[in-house]
């Protein structure tokens, strides 16, 4: 039986980084490994094993987090330390968020599962899936049980700055927030699930309404933040919110200097949603009051996850292990590190 980690007060914030393997593209490139993960929580970037002429050199670095993953981990392995202990903030009434942030191609929607677009991929085997596996175990607890809760699921992207109901053909969808600040987003659809296969079929929808009409899936989807939600209900009021998301790709930073004005304000909009949201999990993690949650569409629309005393977050940085993407790797340690 599972058993938390630790509990709500020790530990809101979780940070941790996942390795994946080398892949064809930079087997064939002769690309080399510089990352090593010398123990559970270590992530190493050093010069690579093999004798090469270095252009430049790497400088060793050495960085700290909750947990590391090497490329060996699977994902039900990264799910039981990441999401898994979240499955019970939204059951005590909390509202939970994991992110997965990192380059394009390092791994993000690998592990959030939520990418049909290749031939293998199978989404039932990502953090999606397993997090509405024990929703639903969780749901038939006696203690839980009696609470009658209801389930149910929003898919939607935010692109540019604007947000489009995955579960709803695309359409565009205005955010609002009252004199309470409570922040809503005008006619998103919550689609009732009843078991995981339900979920698996919106996720299923979801994909394809998020890459439908574009030229390259990938290219799209690395420039959008994609949120998957599950929310509990108990009489038609929020119990819970857990919302997993699947951030744009953070080497955006390149598209600023882009001769392309559309994409260098995509560019622009990602880094500063990036920011803001870094900002806001700090500010979660420091119990401040103030949380700088307007400064970006994605973090206002994630607003009442970082307030709020039941409020527990975890990020899933993932890594490339290739010395061609170190630049990126560093860049995304880096920032990893800074928001505890
Ligand atoms: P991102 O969403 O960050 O752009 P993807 O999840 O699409 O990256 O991963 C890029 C490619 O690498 C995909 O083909 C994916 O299947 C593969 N991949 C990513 N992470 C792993 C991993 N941990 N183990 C094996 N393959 C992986
Ligand atoms: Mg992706």
């Amino acid at each position: 039986d599972y058993r938390p980690l630790t509990t709500i007060e020790e530990h809101r914030i979780c940070v941790c980084v996942r390795k994946r393997p080398l892949n064809r593209k930079e087997l064939t490139v002769k690309d080399l490994d510089v990352i090593t993960i010398p123990s559970k929580d270590v992530v190493m970037v050093h010069e690579p094993k093999q004798k090469v002429d270095l252009t430049r050199f790497l400088e060793n670095q050495t960085f700290r987090f909750d947990y590391a993953f090497d490329e060996s981990t699977a994902n039900e392995m990264v799910y039981r330390f990441t999401a898994r202990p979240l499955v019970e903030t939204i059951f005590e009434r909390g509202m939970a968020t994991c992110f997965a942030y990192g380059q394009t191609g390092s791994g993000k929607t690998h592990t959030m599962g939520g990418d049909f677009s290749g031939k293998n991929q199978d989404c039932s085997k990502g953090i999606y899936a397993l997090a509405a596996r024990d929703v639903f175990l969780m749901l038939k607890k006696p203690n839980y049980k009696k609470l009658e809760l209801q389930v149910y699921a929003t898919f939607f992207e935010i692109y540019s700055g604007k947000v489009f109901d995955l579960l709803n053909r695309k359409a565009k969808l205005r955010v609002l927030e009252d004199g309470k600040q409570q922040v809503q987003v005008v006619g998103l659809q919550e689609k009732e699930v009843k078991c995981t296969e339900d979920v698996l079929k919106l996720i299923e929808v979801g994909n394809s309404c998020r890459t439908s009409g574009q030229t390259s899936a990938n290219a799209h989807s690395s420039r959008s933040h994609a949120v998957f939600q599950l929310i509990l209900r108990r009489r038609g009021k929020m119990h819970g919110k857990f919302s997993l998301i699947d951030l744009a790709g953070n080497e955006r930073g390149a598209d600023t200097s882009s001769a392309d004005r559309q994409t260098r304000l995509e560019g622009a909009e990602i880094n500063k949603s990036l920011l803001a949201l870094k900002e806001c999990i700090r500010a979660l993690g420091r119990n401040k009051p103030h949380t700088p949650f307007r400064a970006s569409k994605l973090t206002q629309v994630l607003r009442d996850s970082f307030i709020g005393e039941n409020s527990r977050t975890c990020m899933i940085a993932t890594i490339s292990p290739g010395m061609t993407s170190c630049e990126n790797t560093l860049n995304t340690l880096r920032y990893a590190n800074r928001v505890k």
